[in-house]
């Protein structure tokens, strides 16, 4: 039930081994977060959002490589990712990773420039955080907050370090800054994200002969003695056998009304993406450029388009698309070095972005096994230990097809 990565992953897993699958999406199209659609102001294909995967996402690629789609994102930054403080007027290059052990944070040639070593030690704290910890209290405040911590809690966990869990932060730091060069290497989807994560799915499962059944809503759950027993859409009810499996792929809102008494993430925190058309501009800005002191997180070029990414954007989702435009443009005309009146544009605000990744709402992650012995959940939502991601969707799919498959399996 559901066509975002959770459910691509967990579906194209099942199909893989030879499970019979059907899968159901309430909307008219698969992608769910994660999604590409034409826009009629830009005349053109765009995604609700830049994606980024970095290296260390093990499952985010496993997927992609499942679904025959690894060459359909491409890494960026070979020589790390360029940085601009607009309020200090500074620009450096973000290269990070490289071992199990983070020897890099000693050489101060390697370092992010302004920040000490003795910042650096207190990633210790981070590794020790209590349940309830956040990024900011084990991390302290500073230059490296400014200038590591706080875009890289804020890119991964969608929440500000002053609220972020600092244990799900732990997976970050260890994935990308403690792997190998690779493991902090940025990926983007080289013609976007329905071409990269959702058509090849959906054509890998065509093959298997699983058509997604689009607009079929799942509207509830018949539960008899612990085990699901059928699903009610708003024109039909489908007997589920003895021996079938249901994964729940919905967003965690959708669960929690569906399965009587289960646990969800309930805050969420909002993107908010800037499109902007440079059709014809003479300047052709770096593919990814972090932004500080200014509106701006991120800057992506891909070709003619200029992507600006805001995460966390609280404040900012509440202001008039006309006023963030212009705010994102401005920084892009410091930042990027661009010029002349706003061109065209698409502001794009998520609210729902993902969930709050704050100690208590992570706490209210639930497992994928639920009290119906056939009913699996997944999502980025379930408690993956992963930071909402694709990453976190995709594994959450592995894991629910493959108890899905231990439960078909025992009825043969
Ligand atoms: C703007 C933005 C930027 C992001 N940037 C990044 C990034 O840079 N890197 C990264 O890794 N992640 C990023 N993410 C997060 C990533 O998109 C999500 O983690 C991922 O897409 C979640 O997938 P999912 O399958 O768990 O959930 P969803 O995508 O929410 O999928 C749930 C699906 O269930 C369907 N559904 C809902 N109700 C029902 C029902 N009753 N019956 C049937 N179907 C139903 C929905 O329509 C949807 O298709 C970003 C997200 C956004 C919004």
């Amino acid at each position: 039930m559901g066509a975002g990565i959770a459910g691509l992953s967990a579906a194209t897993a099942l199909a893989g081994r030879g499970s019979r699958v059907a899968l159901y999406e309430a909307t008219g199209h698969a992608g769910g977060r994660c999604r590409s659609y034409h826009d009629a102001v830009l005349g053109r294909t765009i995604d609700n959002g830049t994606h980024v995967l970095v290296g260390a996402n093990r499952a985010a690629f496993r997927y992609l490589r499942r679904i025959g789609a690894e060459d359909r994102v491409m890494a960026l930054g070979d020589g790390g990712v360029p940085f601009v403080d607009l309020a200090r007027g500074e620009r450096w290059r973000a290269r990070l990773g490289g071992g199990a052990v983070p020897w890099w944070m000693l050489f101060p040639g390697r370092r992010i420039p302004g920040t000490g070593l003795g910042e650096h030690l207190r990633l210790s704290r981070l590794f020790a955080a209590a349940p309830d910890a956040t990024v900011a209290a084990c991390l302290g405040h500073g230059p490296l907050m400014d200038r590591l911590w706080r875009p890289l809690t804020e890119a991964a966990l969608n929440t500000a370090p002053e609220e972020a869990s600092a244990r799900l932060l732990v997976p970050v730091v260890r994935g990308m800054l403690m792997g190998g060069a690779d493991a902090a290497r940025v990926h983007v989807a080289r013609d976007g994200l329905g071409p990269a994560f959702i058509e090849p799915a959906l054509a890998l499962l065509a093959q298997h002969g699983v058509a997604a059944r689009l607009g079929a809503r799942l509207r509830q759950l018949d539960v008899t003695h612990g085990r699901v027993t059928g699903l009610v859409f708003d024109d039909a009810r489908i007997a589920i056998a003895v021996g079938d499996a249901v994964v729940l792929a919905v967003p965690a809102g959708v669960a929690a009304n569906l399965v009587p008494g289960l646990t969800v993430p309930l805050a969420h925190r909002p993107i908010v993406n800037v499109h902007i058309a440079l059709d014809g501009s003479p300047t052709n800005p770096e593919p990814l450029v972090g932004v500080l002191g200014g509106t701006a997180h991120w800057f992506h070029r891909r070709g003619a388009l200029l992507l600006a990414t805001v995460s966390a954007a609280v404040a900012l989702a509440e202001q008039s698309a006309e006023a963030i435009a212009a705010a994102i443009w401005r920084d892009a005309a410091r930042a990027l070095g661009l010029d002349g009146p706003l061109p065209r544009h698409r502001v794009v605000k998520e609210r729902l972005a993902t969930f709050a990744q704050t100690p208590t709402e992570v706490a209210r992650r639930p497992a994928a096994r639920t009290t119906s012995r056939n009913l699996i959940l997944a999502g980025d939502w379930t408690a993956t230990g992963l930071p909402a991601t694709i990453d976190s969707a995709a594994l959450s799919g592995e894991t629910a097809a493959a108890l899905a498959h231990a439960i078909v399996s025992e009825r043969h």
